[in-house]
């Protein structure tokens, strides 16, 4: 009987779906473990199918991290059948771990990754699953964990200071990513164009988001990076708003500080766009 999780002296593959979660991972894996992202960048979470390669490559995985909430359907099927398969592609035992796991979950939302409060939680919940696959070298893995989550504490004093001085707290989004977000720093969404990106809206929402808009004053709506929108032209045409792009962090680059870059530029933009 042998548990072997991985050939001795090589080191441990680990998968994650999104960029923020490739952030969170390679932050814990240092040198210590391969971190690679299953989505190219570019390619959206809410409607993805898996290619070939990338079921070759989840079935490789030592470790496969999802983010939770429902995000990852796409690969529901997948991961049920290759547990049982992956010792045939030279895994004894994948770990597939669900980043979500402790958090307080807002019913049917799966953007926890744009409250850093909810990355402290999933960067342990990654931590455990390096930890779990690859005993070795446990110690660096808990290490850069706590390195990385002081950054994570101090970007998130930075925006509950930012959040906090806020003029405006009310906003209206394209879709509902920022959920979490709002509920963290003390900001509420007001209304969304769709409530996810592959529901397109009725003209009854359309007429209902445009008098909330009205009711409460709203001057500025935000659209999202390299989403062109009719919708969101037409009413900031019609209402006299702002647009703003505030990025969901569903696609990007795979760097350790890129998730932490990004949210930063966000803050920047809600400095901008909610001190009118
Ligand atoms: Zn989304």
């Amino acid at each position: 009987m042998h548990e072997d999780l991985k050939p001795k002296n090589k080191k441990i593959r680990v998968i994650t779906t999104i960029a923020p979660l490739y952030s969170f991972a390679k932050n814990v894996a240092g040198d210590y473990a391969d971190v690679e992202n299953l989505l190219p960048s570019g390619a959206g979470p809410h409607e993805y199918s898996l290619s070939p390669e990338n079921v070759m490559k989840v079935s490789k995985a030592h470790v496969l991290i999802e983010n939770g909430v429902g995000l990852e359907k796409w690969l529901d099927k997948l991961v049920l059948q290759e547990n049982f398969h992956s010792e045939s592609a030279g895994v004894a035992k994948q770990i597939v771990a669900d980043s979500s796991s402790g958090i307080n979950i807002i019913s049917n939302n799966p953007h926890i990754w744009l409250s850093p409060k909810n990355a402290f939680i999933q960067v342990n919940n990654i931590m455990d699953a390096l930890v779990r696959a690859d005993p070795v070298n446990a110690e660096h893995y808990t290490k850069n964990a706590d390195a990385y989550i002081k950054r994570l504490e101090h970007l998130d004093r930075e925006i509950t200071e930012i959040t906090g001085s806020l003029k405006r707290k009310e906003f209206v989004s394209l879709h509902s990513a920022f959920l979490y977000f709002a509920r963290d720093y003390g900001l509420r969404q007001a209304a969304v164009i769709q409530e996810f990106p592959e529901t397109e809206p009725t003209p009854r929402h359309i007429t209902d988001v445009m008098n909330v808009i009205k009711t409460n004053n709203i001057r500025v709506i935000f659209s999202e990076p390299g989403v062109p929108h009719k919708v969101v032209e037409t009413l900031a045409k019609d209402l006299n708003l702002q647009v703003y792009s505030l990025d969901t962090l569903e696609t990007g680059a795979f760097y350790p500080e890129w998730y932490e870059e990004r949210m930063r530029a966000n803050l920047e933009v809600l400095k901008m766009s909610m001190n009118q």
